[in-house]
């Protein structure tokens, strides 16, 4: 596994809160994030149909365009009784002609699931992949989930996105419902991320 052993690192988000959780993540590594955003870097398409796929692509444009080892993530939430929907297509769920509604996004989701007559428990898993691309074309790869189900009615006010009809397994209460703290512990993207400290773990070996 290639290690990186600089002190900033550029993440090709355009997305001020994942910027922020991924900024936290890195702190203790002594690494300081710097966004695409602030960059100026144009948001690539994301025409791949895996997490995997979109992730690299964010990464190595973002790695070409500056010449810097770059970090980019990709996410959604694959429920088992719409076959594996919205998957990649999570965040277009939300898409109005006003900007992003979940509430709508997380209403499909459970009348899709009903029009189907889905049996219970509705399990789902939220994925993250993370990418960490380099100029010269190399990248590392590091995929993480957290298993559980969806739920209605909706429950909870804390989170972004599908938090509040996702309910962890061994847990009685939603991501809305649960500590920011606690769900940072537990998350897809804790998961993935715990994968990609080996990168820095290394450099300092
Ligand atoms: P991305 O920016 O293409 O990775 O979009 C991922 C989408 O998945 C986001 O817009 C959210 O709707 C959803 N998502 C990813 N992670 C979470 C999470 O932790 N909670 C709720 N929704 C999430």
């Amino acid at each position: 596994m290639r290690t990186f052993s600089g002190k900033r690192l550029l993440v090709a988000t355009h997305n001020r809160g994942k910027l922020e959780e991924i900024a936290e993540l890195l702190k203790p590594y002594g690494i300081a994030c710097v966004s695409a955003a602030e960059m100026g870097l144009p948001e690539p398409a994301e025409t791949e149909d895996t997490f995997a796929g979109n992730a690299r692509i964010k990464a190595h444009a973002a790695a070409k365009a500056t010449g810097l080892p770059a970090l980019a993530d990709d996410s959604g939430i694959e429920v088992d009784g719409l076959g594996g929907a919205p998957g990649v297509y999570t965040a277009d769920w939300a898409v109005t002609q006003t900007g992003r509604d979940f509430v709508q996004a997380m209403t499909r989701t459970w009348s899709e699931l009903e029009a189907a007559n889905a049996p219970y428990p509705r399990t789902a898993r939220f994925r993250a992949t993370m990418v960490l691309a380099w100029p010269d074309g190399h990248d590392e790869v590091f995929a993480g989930k957290v298993e559980g189900q969806v739920v209605w009615p909706m429950r909870g006010m804390q989170g972004h996105g599908y938090d509040p009809m996702f309910q962890p397994d061994g847990y009685d209460i939603t991501f809305a419902e649960m500590d920011s703290a606690e769900k940072n512990r537990i998350s897809h993207r804790a998961d993935a991320f715990g994968k990609l400290v080996a990168c820095f773990e290394g450099a300092k070996a």
